[in-house]
């Protein structure tokens, strides 16, 4: 066994944490305040290689593995804890490379170059108003007339509806297909949402990642062409499945990139503030909660690097089955983003009434990560269900 990096991904995160440092950190509190990302941090993104970077060269991306990835989405959120930028990157890395494994060739070709130019958004559109999380009950509609796709429902919930209706792109949109065939009967499209026909749009106010937006998509007998269905018709569960693995051990990544960052700036801070004539560091029940958070962090890092470096075995080397994946994906996505929300909360703290503050920026970590408890990408409880399921079989499932 080898738990470290290798000289390439040290370079790579020294390089990443340099651009983020110098083009994203200074426009973090920009970012939540005015609540975009502004486009040439995007277009700076792009230009460095950070969108859409597991899409393969021919695409215009760079083919990064998993493990790259998850270090780019690290850097991404310790730059901006809010979660804005690492969502815009982990969606488009996660989902894109879904794309690009399963999409028609005519279709990669349309869609890939311009999100990898950071010209277009590309995400996932999966949850409806029903329940998010029971994706078999999935009631928007797609059937084949006349050589084209017509689609019919609503997707709620979902990241980057304004981002992809102002500067265009879509979404990997999950259908119903064959409604008799429960998750045999689901199919995986891409959706555009600018200037489309029967699409109408609206956003949600929300608590956290100010910087992007979470809103709904009404679809009214929209057309597309035959060649936005990605992969099978009726095989986009499995589709799906895959995608939200990629996604997820991104999302895990992101965490624990934004709580790394929290916990150095906690460490700084209890050794500078004095008070009762010591530095905060000095007391133990102040050194405790230090040393559980530094744990639970180096945890949450071995689970998600292990699901990256297990992800990116199973592409290239055929190694490790279905089974081993879900559980640990399901694994490092249930424990990054509580580990980074208690680590977040307990620097807050420590921070003391300054920690209330937005100036003082933890409070943006901290409404960012619990989307990812609430259920962005897959809620907690769903993550504990797959990791039953993988450990008792199916037979245990309700
Ligand atoms: C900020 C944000 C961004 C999002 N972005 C996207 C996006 O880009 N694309 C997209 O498709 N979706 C997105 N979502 C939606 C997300 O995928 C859903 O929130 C998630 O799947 C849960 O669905 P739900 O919200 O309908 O909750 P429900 O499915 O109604 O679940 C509600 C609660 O019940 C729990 N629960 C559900 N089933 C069970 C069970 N069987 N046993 C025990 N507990 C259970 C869940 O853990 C959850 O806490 C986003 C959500 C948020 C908060």
């Amino acid at each position: 066994m080898d738990f470290s990096f290798t000289e390439e991904q040290e370079l790579f995160r020294k390089s990443v944490r340099e651009f983020c440092k110098k083009k994203l950190a200074p426009r973090a509190n920009e970012i939540d305040e005015k609540g975009e990302i502004p486009h040439e941090v995007l277009e700076d993104m792009a230009a460095f290689g950070l969108l859409g970077i597991t899409i393969s060269e021919e695409y215009g991306g760079s083919g990064a593995d998993f493990i790259t990835a998850a270090i780019a989405a690290e850097e991404i959120a310790r730059a901006d804890i809010s979660m804005a930028t690492a969502v815009y990157y982990l969606v488009g890395a996660g989902w894109g490379f879904l794309m690009d494994r399963y999409a028609s060739k005519a279709a990669k070709e349309e869609i890939l170059p311009d999100v990898i130019k950071g010209k277009t958004f590309l995400g996932i559109a999966s949850t409806e108003a029903a329940g998010g999380s029971d994706i078999v009950s999935t009631s928007t509609t797609m059937e084949k007339r006349d050589g084209k796709l017509i689609l019919n429902g609503a997707k709620t919930f979902i990241s980057g509806v304004r981002e992809a209706a102002r500067y265009g792109g879509g979404y990997v949109t999950i259908v119903k297909t064959s409604p008799e065939l429960k998750h045999k009967g689901l199919s995986l499209c891409y959706l555009p949402v600018k200037d489309v026909q029967g699409i109408t749009t609206s956003i949600f106010k929300q608590m956290g990642r100010e910087g992007i937006s979470t809103g709904t998509i009404n679809i009214n007998s929209v057309e597309i062409p035959e060649h936005y269905l990605i992969g099978e018709w009726n095989r986009g569960f499995y589709y799906a499945m895959e995608g939200f693995n990629c996604a997820r051990t991104l999302v895990a990544a992101a965490c624990i990139g934004a709580a790394q960052k929290a916990l150095e700036s906690g460490i700084e801070y209890i050794k500078e503030r004095h008070i009762f004539g010591a530095p905060l560091a000095k007391f133990e029940g102040i050194q405790f909660q230090l040393a559980e958070d530094y744990t639970k962090l180096e945890a949450a890092k071995l689970l998600v690097h292990k699901a990256a470096w297990m992800l990116d075995r199973m592409y290239t080397e055929n190694r490790f089955s279905n089974n081993e994946i879900n559980k640990a994906v399901a694994s490092a996505k249930l424990v990054a983003p509580t580990a980074a929300f208690d680590i977040i909360k307990d620097v807050l703290t420590w921070y003391g009434a300054y920690g209330y503050t937005r100036e003082a920026g933890l409070e943006r970590g901290f409404r960012g990560v619990y989307s990812y408890i609430i259920g962005a990408e897959g809620a907690q409880n769903i993550m504990k269900i797959i990791i039953g399921r993988e450990i008792l079989g199916k037979e245990f499932t309700t």
